[in-house]
């Protein structure tokens, strides 16, 4: 019903000179830059019922949402796009996901209430978040407008009682923005002195640089009151550097007859054409709603020229920003086949490499492993000191035991030396479960460490991430069994009390030569026998046991890890295996894309 085909007023006037600035402000918008340079934009203030909404839809040819009330309760940007090939065509975006296009200009207003509803929720609330409607047409001038909830005094019902400071807030929030031009809609028919809109811009740009005033509705000006609204437009009321416009919408009556925007247009220049104060308002361009698009366009192009350079600037650094990310995510693995192949054996090495310089104490993954693993083993000697310390008594207890049972029933050698190897063993099996310990200890860190590394080095690469995560365990397991099975093959040995130790024989030797028979020196013999006797366990086992853990669960696995990884060279699924992680993938491109769009918008800051 508001859209008609055809040539729009506008389209000539706003030449390919205007274009290039607004898609500028558009591109940036969209990089997101506004969020730390706020960009040069119009913003549409007005009470409620000023006329607003007639005015952007005559400059956008499209029937917005009207009614009385708070209509517009989010606000709205409405960019302007002049495109000759395309009859009509709409986007609406908001949320920050959320986007639908249509191509019926009817269905803006559902569409924008949707949106609203969505944003601010069913009823009369408002919202700070902002709706983005594009509208491509070849009927449209380029200009980019936000428009904002009408100003409004008191709170109607299911309304919060603090919503016209609301209102307040969110418009101030726009238009204290420096690089906006604040567009006050304001009806002839009122005292514009006492505009709440008028004065709420004045707050903001007292000097008036960036304030352009629309005056509306100009065929209900009481008769007589001409004068004073001629005054007013020729600047000699409320100065405003950017001046005045009065234009000439549909009212009411209009609207409820269905009469076209198109035909609007005509009808407002018929009514300035025609009339008797105004007439002159025309050839002095302060009048007409084409007039003001033209205006508009050009005082938005000078806005942002202005702030061209704090722009330049601005993408340069974000541009720089967005080439670092891309280089910490690394670019990739090539497409072509041979290529990849080549690129998964580089990634096979350097991981390999790594794993193999953590195995030899080369490179440090979060925590030094061999500063670890010398605290463990440092623990599991000092618990052998501390079971040696304790073994005097045990000893001195076996012992007296022993003699109290077999004091003269016996011959002292045999038995003796069975309760020699009986104190051993009982003294030995204690020190497994510690052993054990130690070893389940270093695997736990050495396997944090391996599953550390694959998680770094196959970070945008699940397949490889979980091959060789999945590998490492396995490794790890079946090392540490075997290392268990040679513990316990210690101990074993173990009980077989033996050395070739030459003290310790010589002094077996000579203190059974000089104190054997004597049931005294039983006593005496045997703690100092077997204490000199378990320094030798106690020497064996200290380093035994670290040995073969080094050995196996760090040296041994390392390799094997790396033997595993290089198999993958030999299967055929080269695609599946360096399959990129989707986000990374995801990412990349976002940043890739970010880059791009700066790049054409510093080109085209550069060139304008
Ligand atoms: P908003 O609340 O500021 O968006 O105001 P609207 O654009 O919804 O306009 C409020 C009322 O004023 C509507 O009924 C319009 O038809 C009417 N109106 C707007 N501009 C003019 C105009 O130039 N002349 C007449 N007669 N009515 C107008
Ligand atoms: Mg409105």
């Amino acid at each position: 019903m508001s859209y008609e085909d055809g040539p729009s007023m506008f389209q000539d006037q706003l030449a390919e000179k205007v274009r290039p600035f607004i898609d500028l402000i558009d591109d940036m918008r969209s990089i997101g830059i506004d969020k730390e340079l706020p960009l040069p934009t119009i913003a549409v203030v007005g009470d409620q019922s000023s006329g607003k909404s007639s005015v952007l839809e005559t400059l956008s040819g499209v029937a917005l949402p009207r009614g009385t009330g708070i209509v517009t309760r989010c606000p709205l940007l409405l960019k302007l796009c002049n495109d000759r090939s395309v009859r009509w065509k709409a986007v609406i975006s908001y949320g920050g996901k959320f986007s639908s296009d249509f191509d019926e200009p009817s269905e803006v207003v559902r569409h924008v209430e949707q949106a609203q509803n969505t944003l601010a929720g069913k009823g009369v609330g408002i919202c700070e978040d902002l709706i983005t409607l594009q509208i491509t047409s070849s009927t449209v001038c380029d200009l980019s407008l936000i428009d904002l909830p009408g100003i409004t005094r008191v709170a109607v019902k299911g309304q919060p009682d603090d919503i016209g400071a609301q209102i307040n807030n969110l418009i101030t929030k726009y238009i204290k923005n420096k690089r906006t031009i604040i567009l006050v809609v304001v009806p002839c028919n009122v005292d514009i002195a006492t505009t709440e809109a008028l004065k709420m811009a004045q707050e903001v740009d007292p000097e008036g640089t960036r304030t352009l005033a629309i005056l509306t509705k100009p065929d209900l000006i009481d008769p007589g009151a001409e004068k004073n609204v001629l005054e007013i437009v020729h600047n000699r009321v409320i100065v405003l550097n950017m001046g005045y416009v009065i234009v000439k919408c549909r009212g009411q009556k209009q609207i409820d007859e269905n009469m076209s925007i198109a035909r609007a247009i005509e009808d407002e220049l018929e009514f300035f054409q025609n009339h008797e104060h105004f007439r002159s308002l025309l050839r002095q361009e302060k009048a007409t709603t084409k007039c003001l698009a033209t205006k508009l366009s050009n005082a938005l192009v000078k806005q942002i020229k202005k702030y061209l350079p704090q722009m330049s600037e601005k993408i340069k650094e974000q541009l720089a920003d967005v080439k670092i990310a891309l280089s910490k995510i690394e670019c990739g693995p090539p497409l072509e086949p041979a290529e990849k192949r080549k690129y998964l054996i580089q990634v096979i090495t350097e991981f390999n490499e790594q794993i193999t310089q953590l195995s030899t104490g080369d490179i440090i993954v979060e925590e030094n492993l061999f500063e670890l693993m010398r605290k463990a083993f440092i623990d599991w000697m000092e618990c052998l000191k501390y079971a040696k310390s304790n073994y005097n008594d045990e000893v001195q207890q076996v012992v007296n035991e022993y003699d109290k049972e077999h004091r003269g029933s016996e011959l002292p050698g045999f038995s003796n030396y069975r309760a020699f190897q009986h104190v051993v063993q009982k003294l030995v099996a204690k020190l497994k479960d510690p052993a054990m310990a130690t070893l389940e200890k270093i695997r736990e860190m050495v396997q944090k460490q391996f599953d550390q590394l694959s998680r770094e080095s196959f970070k945008n690469y699940p397949y490889l991430q979980k091959f060789s995560t999945m590998n490492i365990e396995r490794i790890q397991e079946d090392q540490s069994k075997i290392v268990k099975e040679r513990i316990k093959e210690q101990f074993e040995m173990e009980m077989q009390v033996y050395t070739q130790d030459e003290i310790f024989n010589k002094y077996n030797l000579e203190e059974g030569e000089t104190t054997d028979n004597s049931e005294h020196d039983t006593r005496s013999k045997y703690p100092g026998l077997l204490k000199s006797y378990y320094e030798i366990v106690v020497q064996r086992l200290a380093d035994q046991v670290p040995m073969l853990i080094r050995y196996f669960i760090l040296k041994q696995s390392a390799k094997i890890v790396c033997s595993e990884m290089l198999d993958l060279l030999h299967r055929d699924n080269t695609d599946d295996i360096l399959q990129e992680d989707l986000e990374i993938g995801h990412y990349r491109a976002k940043l890739q894309a970010q880059a791009d769009r700066l790049l054409l918008a510093n080109d085209k800051v550069s060139s304008l």
